[in-house]
């Protein structure tokens, strides 16, 4: 079968870090260009573009494209790739919004293109192995504490504070990603707080409690201005002991000792992309945006003191 050529759009942080060397290292794919306003954004071995029109208009010619722009972006770029019949990978989150997420899985079902709504944080090394564990469970309780340096992770990041960009749950969704993923029932918002700085039109922490369908409660502790030790764990109390993920999914304990895995997540996400494309269907799973817009409706808004990088 010939690779899938494939086109990254967004050449700034992630897209260097993570997709390009799973781009190279999956045999299924070749990369065929790289797109971003700035011209020496290019890597070796590609050709780069400054949009995706001019891609689209010049060539070279592509199968597929992965979206690595801010989300706020995404939206006009993917329904212009699907309306071509071209695979879209989308990364977290799938949109700016819910209903513009809609649209485009309605538009790659009318074209037969491939949508994937890619949450990397499913394919951290825990993640099944605690799904498989808390599938035979009775969930008693959830803490989700997601601490972690704004400045350190997203020095500059303009975009992650405006409306869209989702300040502290762009960080905060991965972990609802993975609780989505691995809790046996659906949960749901009761209450919350967001802290959002005088300055900003996003929040910088944020406090919430949840609570699934059998009535166990779920609480959330998100926050940007932790320095020292970060905090990426989901723990989890059962009628059979306790199952904690740490490290963003990669470091699963259970009773019986901890388990840690070489990371594979977005090696992972690629070989999903290729199993999707190959077979002609789309995955597009909202329900983790679905709770970070709920957050938006549901929690009280306080001012907190500005923040500068
Ligand atoms: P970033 O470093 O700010 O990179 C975004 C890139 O997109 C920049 O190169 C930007 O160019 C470019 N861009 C903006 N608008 C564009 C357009 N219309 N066409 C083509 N390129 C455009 O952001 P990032 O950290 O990589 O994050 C991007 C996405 O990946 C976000 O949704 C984020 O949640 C997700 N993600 C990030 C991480 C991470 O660790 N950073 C991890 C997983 C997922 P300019 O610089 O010229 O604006």
């Amino acid at each position: 079968m010939d690779p899938i050529r494939i086109g990254i759009v967004g050449m700034g942080k992630i897209a260097r870090d993570q997709h390009l060397p799973a781009i190279r290292g999956d045999a299924a794919f070749s990369l065929a260009a790289t797109v971003s306003p700035v011209a020496d954004q290019g890597v070796d071995g590609a050709p780069h573009l400054p949009s995706l029109d001019a891609l689209l208009a010049q060539g070279p010619a592509v199968d597929a494209i992965a979206l690595c722009t801010p989300p706020q972006v995404r939206y006009d770029l993917a329904a212009q790739a699907l309306a071509r019949g071209i695979h879209v990978f989308l990364e977290k989150p799938p949109g700016a919004t819910l209903a513009e997420v809609d649209a485009l899985e309605a538009c790659a079902a009318r074209t037969g293109a491939s949508l994937f709504a890619a949450w990397h944080s499913r394919f951290a090394a825990g993640v099944a192995p605690a799904r498989a564990w808390l599938a035979e469970r009775q969930i008693e309780s959830v803490s989700i504490v997601w601490r972690e340096d704004v400045r350190v992770w997203h020095p500059g990041q303009a975009w992650i504070w405006e409306p869209g960009g989702l300040g502290v749950f762009d960080p905060g969704i991965n972990a609802l990603s993975i609780a989505t993923h691995i809790l046996p029932r659906p949960f749901y918002l009761r209450a919350g707080t967001l802290l959002i700085p005088a300055n900003r039109a996003a929040p910088i922490a944020a406090d919430l409690s949840f609570c699934d369908t059998a009535g166990a409660e779920i609480h959330m502790d998100l926050d940007w201005r932790q320095t020292g030790a970060q905090s990426w764990d989901i723990i989890v109390e059962t009628d059979a002991g306790t199952c904690k993920l740490s490290r963003g999914g990669a470091v699963l304990t259970l009773p019986s000792g901890a388990e840690h895995k070489e990371d594979r997540e977005y090696p992972g996400l690629y070989a999903r992309f290729a199993t999707l494309i190959h077979s002609g269907r789309s995955d597009v799973d909202t329900s983790p945006l679905k709770l970070v817009a709920d957050a938006f409706l549901r929690a009280r808004r306080d001012t907190v003191e500005p923040f500068n990088d």
